[in-house]
């Protein structure tokens, strides 16, 4: 279980009556499957859909198993699945009577996604959100994650029924935000980061995912979705920047042929610092 500082530390706590801490949340919490242990569980969120928030949850889920962790990819998104995609993923998830076995990449990262459940990938998942809740909090109680020091959670966009169902029922240590430089319009970014705050879910910061394309020949930045204005928000709202990702044709390759796992760059080096720091 996560060592979340959401939990009571009074011990005459009970979920019905106190009132001193956040009892509401901590009611609705559930236990992650019993035969795993999860050390620290992030979200991935982003305000709107395509600016790479599984790109961005992938990339920092490798980073991290580089550096000798334990990590498992929980795939929230469960109406566009593409994790097991950008991982080469193809064989179905199996269940035994402890749960369900979740796959895993070329360097162990466990991976738990719609897609593995799915006969066939491209199957839509035409479900009501009160069952696409329930499958992500599955995802969380029924699979047997085993020993995880990080477990990355890619959320689906927005602040609809399925991000409100993960904040309220996986202790979440904290989020970060994906954006780009078209989705940033304050607004976008500010509606997530309030909906973690209003739920007391730490945000680690914002990371801006095809901030530019690097010209091959005279190596120049061109901000193709225009300027930046991750500074200004970052000052704005008081959170850190985790750092400024390029469109990368190389790495946009890997994904098309699921071998994401060779990437080579350090776009999320600040990333991976303030979670080893703070978590
Ligand atoms: P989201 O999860 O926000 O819907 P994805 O992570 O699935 O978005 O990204 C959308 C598409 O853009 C995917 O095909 C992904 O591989 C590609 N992509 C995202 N970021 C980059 C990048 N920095 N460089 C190249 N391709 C990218």
């Amino acid at each position: 279980m996560s060592e979340n500082s959401r939990e009571c530390s009074d011990s005459e706590c009970s979920k019905e009556s106190c009132e001193g801490c956040d009892k509401s949340q901590k009611s609705m919490i559930e236990p992650v499957n019993a035969y795993s242990t999860v050390k620290h569980v992030i979200g991935v969120v982003s305000g709107k859909g395509g600016v790479g928030k599984s790109f961005v949850t992938a990339m920092l889920s490798v980073l991290l198993s580089r550096k000798g962790y334990n990590v498992g990819i929980l795939d929230a998104d469960v109406t566009g699945p593409s994790i097991p995609k950008m991982f080469g993923i193809t064989q179905k998830a199996k269940a035994n009577e402890f749960g369900l076995i979740p796959e895993h990449t070329h360097n162990n990262i466990q991976i738990m996604s719609v897609n593995l459940l799915l006969e066939q990938e491209d199957t839509p998942v035409i479900w009501r959100g009160p069952l696409l809740a329930n499958t992500v909090k599955q995802f969380w109680t029924e699979v047997v994650w085993g020993e995880l020091d990080y477990l990355l959670i890619d959320m689906p966009p927005g602040t609809g029924d399925v991000p409100l169902t993960v904040f309220q029922s996986i202790p979440l240590d904290g989020i970060i935000v994906v954006t780009s430089p078209q989705d940033l319009v304050s607004m976008i970014v500010k509606k997530a980061y309030n909906m973690a705050k209003q739920m007391d879910i730490p945000i680690l910061g914002l990371v801006e995912n095809m901030s530019y394309v690097k010209c091959p020949k005279c190596g120049n930045e061109l901000p193709v979705f225009g300027e930046s204005k991750l500074k200004e928000i970052s000052d704005e709202i008081g959170v850190d920047i985790l750092g400024r990702i390029p469109i990368d044709p190389e790495i946009a390759k890997l994904v098309d042929a699921g071998n994401f796992e060779r990437f080579s760059c350090d776009y999320l080096s600040d990333a991976l610092k303030k979670i080893e720091n703070t978590l």
